[in-house]
């Protein structure tokens, strides 16, 4: 019987014929049994794995194609000129289609059973993956049951040595073996069963949610740049609402998100409703087809914390535009001890951040210069969220909506008829704000 989210090892395979399952070739990419069948022609064993198998037999369209063969890297790169090595940590061979990228992983092996073999830490931590071995290794060492399901080119049959059809079937997401052993190796598999969890609606295995409960912590362990990755898995493919409630139901967005979390956990409802206003709406623009910015999602998770401090330096007399940039900076410097955020990224979300306190300011040239700003649209979508989320700025949204849509004469008219009273207003305004605030935090 399963217990705490491990699985008994029982090594002979299922093997499910052909004509008893729905995977079909006319669902696979081009470019995937291009590589399968090239491997399976030199001799070598080639088969379609991991999530690939897995969306295709729930009848999902998989996001990308993996590749398990016992060639090593360096065959690979032999037989396909489009090849690229990868990975240190985890050698892989990239096999390039134009914009299709067929990741191919040879087999891999378990880490010797002390635990403190090479490339593993003390913790039990696992460094380098590299140790190549069977098919038969390679399944176990995979995460989950789910994810450790091959179709096999040679013979078009799925193969399954970890019960992984059981539990696609029942919706249970568990992990192969012992799962706190699983964990420790590779805390990171934490955020993957909230992820895949979230993505398949599946539920978590008997046990394994007090376990993640429990362990969580090791996530501070994990190299900041691997977690940016992870977090765009979380949040930038389809099911971010989903993502973050689960992510909160297993306490581990403050792995991500400490200063977020923390404003949450204290009932910051503000920032909980923001958040999730964002990434309702990133999911709707993934479903839509529209492109996604890495920079205005972590715009968003971070703008609580930000919008926080913001109110305390407005106390201590700066403007606007200085206490936003003053507080995105402290805000950013802290959440890079935890996640990476690549400079890239790192620049135009301060831009987002700043550009609110520009938008409200109209006069003279300013509404145009505004518009031709990199940012701006960003910056704007980021006010349209504000409005959304409740703050006081509907006027000053539908003032650029109609900006945006107007032409010259009537755009003259708008900044015209905002007066040069406005200026003076916003000051009345502000200082009201910073005294408002002053009294909040005593
Ligand atoms: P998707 O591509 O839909 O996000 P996936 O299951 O294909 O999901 P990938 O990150 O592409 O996930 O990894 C491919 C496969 O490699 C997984 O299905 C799993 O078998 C294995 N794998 C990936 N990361 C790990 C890990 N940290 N520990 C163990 N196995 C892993
Ligand atoms: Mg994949």
């Amino acid at each position: 019987m399963p217990l705490n989210g491990t699985t008994t090892i029982d090594r002979t395979p299922v093997i499910v014929p052909r004509e008893e399952h729905c995977i079909s070739r006319a669902d696979i990419s081009e470019s995937a049994l291009k590589v399968l069948y090239r491997l399976h022609k030199e001799g070598y064993q080639a088969y379609l794995v991991g999530g690939g198998v897995r969306d295709l037999l729930l009848g999902r369209t998989p996001k990308d194609f993996d590749v398990a063969t016992d060639a090593t890297p360096e065959e690979v790169r032999r037989i396909f000129r489009n090849c690229r090595l990868i990975g240190r940590r985890f050698r892989l061979a990239h096999v390039h289609f134009g914009r299709e990228i067929i990741e191919v992983a040879t087999f891999r092996a378990p880490h010797s059973a002390g635990g403190a073999g090479e490339g593993v830490t003390e913790d039990g931590q696992i460094l380098r993956d590299n140790v190549y071995g069977t098919l038969e290794e390679d399944a176990f060492r995979r995460d989950f049951t789910v994810n450790a399901l091959y179709y096999n080119i040679a013979d078009f049959s799925v193969v399954d040595y970890t019960g992984g059809l059981a539990d696609l079937q029942a919706g249970v997401l568990r992990f192969i073996g012992d799962a706190r052993t699983r964990i420790l190796e590779d805390p990171v598999r934490m955020l993957r069963a909230a992820r895949f969890a979230a993505k398949l609606g599946f539920s978590l295995a008997p046990g394994l949610r007090e376990l993640i409960l429990e362990l969580g912590d090791r996530l501070d362990n994990v190299p900041p740049a691997r977690l940016f990755d992870e977090v765009l898995k979380l949040f930038h493919t389809g099911h971010a609402l989903h993502s973050y409630e689960v992510l909160q139901d297993l306490d581990l967005f403050g792995y991500l998100f400490a200063q977020t979390d923390e404003l949450i956990k204290e009932g910051d409802d503000y920032t909980d409703a923001f958040i999730r206003q964002a990434l309702h709406n990133t999911d709707e623009r993934i479903h839509a087809g529209k492109g996604v910015n890495p920079a205005f999602l972590f715009a968003a998770l971070l703008w609580g914390p930000v919008h926080d401090e913001v109110k305390y330096l407005l106390a201590e007399g700066m403007t606007e535009l200085q206490a936003l940039q003053e507080a995105g900076n402290e805000i950013l410097a802290a959440q890079l001890e935890q996640v990476t955020i690549p400079k890239r990224f790192s620049f135009p979300m301060r831009e987002i951040w700043t550009t609110q306190a520009r938008l409200p300011k109209r006069q003279g040239k300013r509404a145009w210069r505004l518009l031709e700003q990199p940012r701006f649209r960003a910056a704007y979508d980021f006010l349209l969220l504000r409005c959304q989320v409740g703050e006081p700025v509907h006027e000053l949204c539908n003032w650029w909506t109609l900006f945006q849509e107007a032409d010259e004469a009537e755009r003259q008219a708008m900044v015209k008829t905002l007066g040069s009273g406005e200026g003076r207003k916003r000051r009345r305004k502000r200082r009201r704000k910073s005294r408002a605030a002053a009294g909040d935090h005593g």
